[in-house]
Order: structure tokens, then C-alpha cells, then sequence
């Protein structure tokens, strides 16, 4: 490989040499200021929301909206959450942040003319390190939104550290009223445990399932598995990526009851949405 270079190295290695990668130096480098970056972001307002609609399967009718963290960094644009999220998680940012993004999408939801439901993503950094119970709590509290609206999505990295502590949080935040859904399932390593072992009230499939659901008969059985499994279970099931007309028709025919996906709209602000929130799009909220 070219850019593969071999250096010496002075301290260590069996040899006193290692395979040195320049890419992967100069990639730290960007992890590591990026980090510094985002812990400055939500203080300089790069941080924020983008809202994507949920629907029913067949009526193609909005029920809620899903908040979606955006970045825009001053030298480098829009940061992918793929991208920025793991690195808030490690570092721990993702505390504040998350405590950040309730707020906001509780405050927006609290505004809308119409009782449609809110769905939260939440890291398991959060459950394990933040007092998530406390922060739900006060947050619907300060913003005066119905617990009942608020739904936070919670993948099944949830049960990797310390499933005990998990249970005990998503439990007390079910008695707040607060719905829990279980996002991207289907990619971890639990799933059929997890859905047994946690108080989900709703389970969404995977994107990577939905996108092959045409071409490849494993994602179809698949998809109808998860369905067949959230009927058995009494557990709504939410279908995310849903793209095309043909998937969708695929999804209500195997009993799937709402669909996410570019088909009833990308992630925009949500002024975007104004007809369905019932708010004009200059009715006070930020532009950003
Ligand atoms: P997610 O929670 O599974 O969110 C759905 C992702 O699928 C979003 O990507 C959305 O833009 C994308 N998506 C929706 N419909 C379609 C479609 O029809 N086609 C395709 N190709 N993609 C679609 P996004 O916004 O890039 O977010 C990626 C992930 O970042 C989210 O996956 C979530 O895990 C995480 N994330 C986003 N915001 C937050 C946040 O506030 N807190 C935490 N902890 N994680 C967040
Ligand atoms: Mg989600
Ligand atoms: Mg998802
Ligand atoms: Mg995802």
C-alpha cells in the first residue's frame, strides 16, 4: 500500500518498529478536535432539530414526529449524526446534549395546535450516567407537555452495561406516562431476550430490513417475523426508511401499523410541518 509507511518507533514495538498509518493519525487528530468542537456547539448554537413525520400505514396520516439531532459546524457544514453522536457518547457530551434535545423537542411539541406525540432519541449513556428520570420529569414539568406525547426511542445497547439499571429507569419513566419504543431492532445482539426482559410499548424495525423488503425475500421474512413477533407480544410495530409506495403497500399487507421514511417526508424543520402542527411556520419558533 502507498500510503502505508513504515517509521521507526523509538519507545516500544517488538522490533522497535510499527506499521504507521498517516490517514489514521490525521483521522484521530479530526476525532479528537471534533470533540473539542462539539463541547463548545450547543453554547454557540449550532445545535439543532430536525423533525421527521411517523404515519399511519394506510391512511398515510400523521401521528407524530421523531426530533433528529443536526450539528452544522462552523468550518465544516452539516455533521452526520452517524458521525457525532458515537463521539458524544465517549466522551460523555452526550448528557448534556440529550438533556439539550428533550427540551427543545418538548418545548416545540408543548406549542403544536394538535396533541400529536414526539418521539426522543435517547443514548444508553444517558440511562446509565444521566439521572434520566429526574431529567424527564422536570423537563415535562418546565414544558408543560403531556406525558402521554413523549415517546423516547432507546436501541438495545440499552441492556450491554447494566441491564439491571436500565430496567429500573425505563420502568419509572413508564410510570410517568412516557412511552418507550425500541429503535433499529433487529441489528443488536439481544433482540428476542431484550423484548422479554424490558417494558417496551413499541417495537421499530430497522431501516436495513425495510429497504430490502422488495428484493430479497430473507429481509421480507424478516420484516413479517418482527411483525408476527410485535402482534404475539401486543406491541405496536413502527417501520423506519420506508421509501416507496411498494414498500409500503408490502408493510400494511403484513399488518405493520406506522411507517417512517422519505415516502411521508425527510427530516426538516419544522416549519416545514406547520399545516399538520397547526402553527405557521413564523409563529415564534427559531429559524435555523
Ligand atoms: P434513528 O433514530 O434510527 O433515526 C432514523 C434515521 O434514519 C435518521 O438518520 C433519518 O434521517 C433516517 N431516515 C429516515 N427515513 C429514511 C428513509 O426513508 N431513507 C433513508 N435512507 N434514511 C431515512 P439521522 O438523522 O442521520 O440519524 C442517525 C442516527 O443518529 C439516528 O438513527 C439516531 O440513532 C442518532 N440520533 C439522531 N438524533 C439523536 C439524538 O438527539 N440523540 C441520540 N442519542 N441519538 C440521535
Ligand atoms: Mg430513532
Ligand atoms: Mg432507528
Ligand atoms: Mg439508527
Amino acid at each position: 500500500r502507498a500510503d502505508m509507511a513504515l517509521y521507526e518507533v523509538k519507545e516500544g514495538g517488538r522490533n522497535g518498529f510499527a506499521f504507521y498509518h498517516p490517514a489514521l493519525e490525521t483521522e484521530t487528530r479530526n476525532r479528537r478536535q471534533l470533540e473539542q468542537d462539539l463541547k463548545r456547539a450547543e453554547a454557540e448554537g449550532q445545535l439543532f432539530l430536525q423533525y421527521q413525520p411517523q404515519a399511519d400505514v394506510r391512511s398515510c396520516g400523521i401521528s407524530g414526529f421523531e426530533a433528529l439531532l443536526r450539528w452544522r459546524h462552523p468550518e465544516r457544514g452539516l455533521v452526520p449524526p452517524d458521525l457525532f453522536i458515537p463521539l458524544a457518547e465517549a466522551s460523555g457530551m452526550i448528557v448534556p446534549i440529550g438533556a439539550w434535545v428533550l427540551r427543545e423537542a418538548c418545548a416545540e411539541a408543548a406549542r403544536w395546535k394538535v396533541p400529536l406525540s414526539i418521539a426522543v432519541n435517547v443514548s444508553p449513556v444517558q440511562i446509565q450516567h444521566g439521572d434520566l428520570v429526574e431529567l424527564v420529569t422536570a423537563t415535562l414539568a418546565e414544558t408543560g407537555l403531556d406525558p402521554t406525547r413523549l415517546e423516547l426511542e432507546v436501541t438495545e445497547g440499552v441492556l450491554l452495561r447494566d441491564g439491571a439499571r436500565a430496567l429500573t429507569v425505563l420502568t419509572r419513566l413508564r410510570e410517568l406516562g412516557v412511552r418507550i419504543a425500541l429503535d433499529d431492532f433487529g441489528t443488536g445482539y439481544s433482540s428476542l431476550s431484550t423484548l422479554r426482559a424490558f417494558p417496551f410499548d413499541k417495537i421499530k424495525v430497522d431501516r436495513s430490513f425495510v429497504r430490502d423488503l422488495a428484493s430479497s425475500t430473507e429481509s421480507a421474512a424478516i420484516v413479517r417475523a418482527v411483525l408476527g413477533l410485535g402482534h404475539g407480544l401486543g406491541l405496536p410495530v413502527i417501520a423506519e426508511g420506508v421509501e416507496t409506495e411498494e414498500q409500503r403497500r408490502a408493510l400494511a399487507e403484513s399488518g405493520c401499523a406506522d411507517i417512517q421514511g422519505y415516502l411521508i417526508g425527510r427530516p426538516a424543520p419544522i416549519g416545514a410541518f406547520a399545516a399538520v402542527t397547526g402553527l405557521r411556520a413564523d409563529a415564534g419558533s427559531v429559524v435555523h
